[in-house]
């Protein structure tokens, strides 16, 4: 693998096409796997990523960069290089990125899950000779519930909350998590408001053909009033600031893959944490590996080691691969719109242990 792809201190370098893969500093030619900003990084020259990305990269990218925006599944050819992108249902325009050099196929998951989320196409297997990993999420102890019961559990919290004349205040990343929780939100209970960047986020999936429900921007209110009863969805970093005076008598709520950790939604101090995420879960990642079935897996983000260590037990070839400067330009990583790794607690046990999940049942 090490004469197509290789790891430098601006992030995965393909040494044939002369491209970096979700640089961590400044590059030429940047080929990323999606709009958070620990993987499309300001101030490179040149873009390319899968065309559902488009409106979000624009958004978040200077206008004075080149954009080029590929359909899912199509191939460009870049010093003999041949590049595709396929759907990795972590959010909108989110891609896994699948290379091939002469004969050889490597498969660049970035953040991906497995399952249906209505805001963004869903992941799907790539059979491939190297399959490059995340592994957030990658201890046992990590399995997603339903997202099902999770929305459910959400809206009752906030039928509840409305009536004990109370505002909601669910918190998710400005792309991504925000726009799914409300896609699951029921909006016959009440308002929806947006803080302004997840207000932001919403018109770039709405302009790309994502439904979701009408909200109001929370910025566009003034004048007294009430807020009993609404919902408002806003970044993580808000709380515990004077921002949220204005809503009078509040219930607080964080939905992140986190919270299936003990003591994590008391740490947080909200009033609940729900057990979301967009990222695999122990489950999915193993199904992921299976159905991708690659010769060697390389793992990065998260617990790699165990998992590198539980695939060779399973007979895999799988490694750690480090991402050398992915600790470079991480100053402007925002809380809201970078992934959980920001929310990274003590896992409460190793094995099969299976977690008390605070959220769902209340
Ligand atoms: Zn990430
Ligand atoms: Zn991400």
């Amino acid at each position: 693998m090490k004469d197509v792809l290789e790891s430098t201190s601006r992030g995965l370098y393909c040494v044939p096409g002369d491209f970096y893969i979700d640089p961590c500093l400044p590059v030429n030619r940047a080929v990323v796997t999606h709009a958070h900003s620990d993987h499309a990084r300001w101030g490179c020259k040149r873009y390319l990523a899968a065309k559902p990305c488009e409106q979000l990269l624009r958004m978040r990218m200077s206008p004075d960069a080149e954009f080029r925006f590929l359909p899912y599944g199509e191939t460009i050819t870049i010093g003999g290089v041949q590049i595709s992108f396929y759907p990795a249902g972590h959010i909108l325009g989110s891609a896994q990125i699948r290379l091939e050099y002469q004969g050889l196929v490597i498969l660049i998951t970035g953040d991906y899950k497995l399952g249906y989320d209505s805001t963004c196409d869903s992941w799907q297997p790539m059979r491939c000779h190297h399959m490059i990993s995340e592994s957030t999420f990658g201890l046992p102890i990590y399995r997603w519930p339903s997202q099902q019961v999770v929305f459910e559990s959400i809206n009752q919290w906030w039928r509840d909350c409305r009536e004990q004349g109370k505002c909601c205040v669910l918190y998710g990343y400005a792309i991504g998590k925000s726009q799914r929780l409300l896609a699951g939100l029921d909006p016959t209970i009440g308002t929806i408001y947006c803080h302004g960047a997840v207000q932001k986020g919403n018109e770039a999936y709405r302009r790309t053909g994502i439904h979701l429900p009408e909200t109001t921007y929370v910025g566009s209110v003034t004048g007294k009033h009430d807020w009993k009863g609404a919902m408002v969805v806003a970044v993580p970093s808000v709380h515990g600031t004077p921002w949220l005076k204005k809503f009078g008598r509040y219930s607080t709520a964080m939905a992140s893959g986190w919270m299936a950790v003990r003591g994590a939604r008391r740490r947080r101090s909200v009033d609940r944490g729900y057990v979301l995420s967009d990222h695999v879960d122990w489950p999915s990642l193993m199904t992921a590996i299976h159905e991708c079935n690659p010769e060697t897996v390389w793992l990065t983000h998260g617990f790699t080691a165990t998992v590198a260590r539980y695939l060779v037990e399973q007979g895999r070839d799988a490694r750690v691969l480090d991402l050398l400067g992915r600790d470079l330009g991480e100053e402007d990583k925002d809380e809201e719109e970078s992934s959980d790794e920001d929310f990274i607690d003590e896992p409460i046990g190793q094995g099969n242990e299976s977690p008390e999940i605070e959220a769902t049942t209340s």
